[in-house]
């Protein structure tokens, strides 16, 4: 069948069906019509890529030309996007149809998508549940069928958590390996962009396009892009897989800890061997991001002042009151706790006793899987502590609400790759199976996920 068919028939599951979950904020329905047709002629001529014509949305992080780029904030929920970020202009570059742009946590702050300014996300295994954050509209989307595929953000785990609680694959690449220019900010040290999909195999035909380096970024690293898919049969015969003690400890549910000791013995029965690790540092992990991440938010988010772009306050009387009002009507609750929070962290007389002891943590952190990486080959946990939670259950809470990102967060902190996939259901809902590698050894990940699936 045609793109153009193709394109239609997802268009129109999302007219049908996506008043129930709330996956996007905007749907370009013409455009994407416009660009399937022209997939389809550069097809008859022979000219098309491997995923010419193919549907794709985009995170509402990214910058789309022309299209509304909200982040899921009011602040920005006037603003159309000049320029593409490099990663759509890429999937462009290909062929691939952009379907539009989908809900995630204002400014990708969160783990449960419920902090958005367009309303929460529902998860399509069970409406009364979170899908997921910050990425939930696009792992709610491609779970749905709505998409086959869409781009995500990971800062602190928010590809990989939405990935596991929708039972979709997520795929956080190495910091450095996909650009971030046109990506909105939140903490620059730690974000990165990645695929969610079905499949691994779709995610290593995704991260094949988006990946490599971007003279606009200066993060992204000059190392040539395997072709991802080229290694996902490899054998896993002798594979050392290292299972952190520490990740199977308190507070993982025992359901959640069979499932996942079930699917890490289908490993053992494609030949490799387990080990017991320790990753000594895991607790700090949360402390350290909520101290890291808030700081480099608090400075990120100082451009959003109501005077460029975005939301400006009615009648401003002074230029302090413009500042004031238009910051404190467009932002959200969350992210104006974590502007509080960062800025406080970063002020003098406090930085020694938080900023500066939490990039000391950063680096004990990735310290720690530096030395597994010495023992092992691949590191596997759960994603998250148990399954997707319910609507509303820990919204009144938000040290809760981080504890949510205990296996999730300390790959990044450490810069590394990281992918969700699908492990088997924990109460009627997905859970995710966490595999973890050294940098840029995205390859071993997707052909460890890939044979497992
Ligand atoms: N839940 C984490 C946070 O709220 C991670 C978010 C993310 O990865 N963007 O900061």
């Amino acid at each position: 069948f045609s793109s153009v068919e193709l394109t239609r028939h997802f268009l129109q599951r999302i007219n049908t069906l996506d008043s129930q979950y709330n996956s996007f904020i905007t749907v370009t329905g013409e455009q994407a019509l416009a660009q399937a047709e022209a997939a389809d002629a550069l097809r008859a001529a022979g000219n098309a890529g491997k995923l010419a014509g193919i549907p794709i949305a985009h995170k509402d992080i990214f910058c789309t030309e022309g299209v509304l780029t909200t982040c899921a904030s009011k602040m920005l929920s006037n603003f159309v996007a000049p320029y593409d970020a490099t990663v759509v202009s890429r999937f462009k570059q290909a062929g691939l149809v952009t379907l539009g742009k989908t809900n995630m946590d204002e400014f990708a702050m969160g783990s449960s998508n419920e902090n958005s300014f367009y309303g929460a996300v529902k998860n399509p295994w069970a409406l009364g549940a979170v899908p997921g954050g910050s990425s939930g509209g696009s792992a709610a989307a491609v779970a749905a069928r709505l998409v086959p595929a869409a781009t995500g953000t990971d800062t602190g785990g928010s590809i990989r958590q939405p990935a596991a609680f929708c039972g979709i694959t997520g795929l956080k690449p190495t910091y450095g390996r996909v650009s971030r220019w046109g990506m909105i900010a939140y903490a620059s040290s730690l974000d990165q962009g990645g695929p969610m999909a079905r499949t691994a195999e779709d995610c290593a035909l995704l991260l094949n396009e988006m990946a490599g380096f971007d003279p606009k970024d200066s993060t992204s690293l000059k190392k040539a892009v395997p072709d991802y898919t080229a290694d996902l049969n490899q054998p896993l015969a002798g594979l050392r897989i290292g299972l952190p003690k520490e990740y199977f400890g308190e507070g993982l549910s025992s359901e959640m800890g069979d499932t996942i000791m079930t699917a890490v013995k289908e490993f053992e029965k494609l030949g490799a061997t387990i080990h017991e690790i320790s990753l000594p540092n895991t607790m700090l992990a949360i402390p350290a991001y909520y101290v890291i991440a808030p700081a480099e938010a608090s400075s990120n988010l100082s451009r959003y002042d109501g005077v460029r772009f975005g939301h400006r306050c009615e009648n401003p009387v002074n230029l302090e009151d413009l500042y004031k009002r238009s910051r404190g009507e467009g932002f959200g609750k969350e992210v104006q706790r974590r502007i509080l929070v960062g800025t406080y962290a970063l002020s003098e007389g406090y930085y020694d006793a938080y900023y500066r002891k939490a990039q000391r943590i950063r680096r004990l952190i990735q310290q720690d899987f530096l030395n597994a990486f010495n023992e092992v080959d691949l590191i596997m946990g759960p994603t998250t502590p148990s399954e997707a939670f319910d609507l509303g259950s820990n919204t009144d809470d938000p040290v809760q609400m981080y504890m949510e990102d205990i296996y999730t967060l300390a790959v990044n902190l450490a810069g590394l790759p990281g992918i969700s996939v699908p492990a088997g259901l924990v109460n009627g809902r997905p859970v995710g199976l966490q595999i973890l590698a050294g940098h840029f050894q995205e390859s071993q990940l997707l052909n460890a996920a890939h044979q497992f699936q």
